[in-house]
């Protein structure tokens, strides 16, 4: 059998540290805002290449923070509308709607399955005050006219680099492209904690400031409340999880970058359309997407040869229950994308016979 991905697998080739590292936590009596922290942060700001990073509970309180932040400093307020792909997971969105603002649905790409560039602009109106590009399946998003049209119209350049750690745009990561980023550190994500954890990266100041102290139940200094924040703060021990595993993170990237070579040059069968690369250091390959037009029937010849494959996502966020004022809007290349994406395993774990023996049933298929 070959599993999508196996985080025990995962865990064990860092084992001695982490072990180390939990103990060291578990010993010091400081689980919460102590040197951990300061030292992720510290390291994970350089590496991202800010001049801040924030530590917070996940990946979608980092995106929800960054816009109650701004709507904090009096840049956005409700009502006011934020561009965002169609095509992304539902945190993106949900970032967005939790502050009251609106989002602006654009289609992506077929090729690059990023948002469309070209069709960013007809979506800009008097209201809108962000452009929130996402960095899907570990792919840049960011293009130079992208930053254009931020300059334009005065947007705020917003990223969600969850799923995308240690990829770059010439050579500049993602997460230090735009005003400020959100980061998830999901067991699952290149860049995985034990548990929930994320991250908000920025060069401005007062944006950092005002996220640290929402984090932290809107304190700016003990028992003194400026804002009705909320409590959303990096463990200790995912901290210092997080600090030794950065240290592998652009060799682990590697091992994917090869995988996604070898299924590029290799997967041959005419059905399947897998990514187009155009810069190897803009990909770090947290999915592989191939599509295919008998999506389901692959899948399940797929799984009958023991190969476990994902569907990112199956369904669109505008087709969700949660977002009913949308099922009816036709986004009509997002659509294709959820009916024919597949995900095939992709690690640093992977062994080379599996991949092979990935490639051989999908060639056979
Ligand atoms: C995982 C993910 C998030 C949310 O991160 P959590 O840590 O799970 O809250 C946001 N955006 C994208 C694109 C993601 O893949």
């Amino acid at each position: 059998m070959i599993n999508f991905f196996e985080l025990k697998k995962i865990a064990e080739k860092y084992s001695k540290e982490i072990h180390e590292a939990v103990t060291r936590v578990a010993d010091s009596g400081r689980y919460l805002q102590g040197e951990e922290n300061k030292k992720f942060e510290t390291d994970y700001a350089e590496y991202i290449g800010t001049k801040y990073a924030i530590g917070c509970g996940n990946g979608l309180d980092a995106l929800t923070f960054i816009f109650r932040a701004y709507i904090e400093m009096g840049i956005m307020q409700t009502g006011d509308e934020v561009i965002v792909p169609a095509n992304t997971y539902i945190a993106s969105i949900l970032a967005i709607t939790e502050n009251r603002l609106t989002p602006k649905l654009v289609e992506p790409s077929i090729d690059t399955y990023e948002i469309d560039d070209n069709k960013i602009e007809e979506a800009i109106s008097s209201k809108t005050k962000a452009i929130m590009i996402v960095h899907l399946y570990g792919q840049c998003a960011y293009t130079n006219k992208i930053g254009e049209l931020c300059k334009k119209y005065h947007l705020k350049l917003i990223e969600d680099n969850a799923q995308a750690h240690g990829c770059k745009f010439n050579n500049k990561h993602t997460g230090s492209l735009g005003d400020a980023a959100g980061h998830s550190f999901y067991p699952g994500k290149n860049l995985g904690a034990f548990g929930d954890a994320g991250a908000i990266t920025t060069n401005d100041k007062e944006l950092a400031t005002i996220i640290r102290s929402l984090c932290d139940y809107g304190s700016t200094e003990k028992y003194i409340f400026k804002y009705n924040g909320r409590n959303s703060r990096l463990d200790e021990i995912q901290a210092a999880i997080l600090d030794l595993k950065l240290k592998y993170l652009d060799q682990d990237n590697n091992l994917r970058k090869q995988i996604a070579k070898y299924y590029i040059e290799n997967i041959t069968n005419p059905q399947i359309i897998t990514p187009i690369v155009n810069n190897w250091n803009a990909n770090v390959f947290h999915i592989f997407p191939i599509r295919c037009k008998k999506r389901d029937e692959l899948q399940q010849y797929l799984r009958n040869r023991g190969i476990e494959t994902l569907i990112h996502y199956p369904i669109p966020p505008h087709k969700q229950e949660c977002y009913k004022e949308w099922n009816q809007i036709s986004f009509p290349i997002t659509e294709k994308i959820h009916k024919e994406e597949l995900s095939l395993p992709i690690n640093q774990i992977l062994m080379n016979s599996e991949v092979c023996e990935i490639v051989k049933a999908i060639n056979a298929f």
